[in-house]
């Protein structure tokens, strides 16, 4: 099958599996139920808190540390085995 570049992807809900028909207040793509919902702080792999921002390009995660994420990568990281700077250590 050929890709089609910029076609929309078929998004589902980011609290539930359910098909996303709107956008909550961060842009981030939602089922009607949800779209009061927003989406928290997570823990970057670096240990700083990373925030949901409304990108041109849609929603990212902003880590204090490292920088924009997406939101992609911010949900695949793993937080279970991240090792924390030393000097970020208390
Ligand atoms: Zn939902
Ligand atoms: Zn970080």
């Amino acid at each position: 099958m050929k890709k089609i570049y910029g076609q929309s992807r078929n998004e589902n809900c980011y609290f539930c599996s359910k098909s996303a028909t709107t956008l909550n207040s961060q842009g981030v793509p939602s089922c009607i139920n949800h779209k009061e919902n927003t989406v928290e702080k997570k823990r970057c792999v670096c240990g700083f808190d990373m925030e949901v921002k409304k990108g041109k390009y849609g929603p990212f995660f902003l880590c204090q540390n490292c920088g924009p994420k997406s939101f992609e990568k911010a949900e695949n990281m793993d937080t279970q085995g991240f090792k924390l700077n030393k000097k970020y250590r208390n």
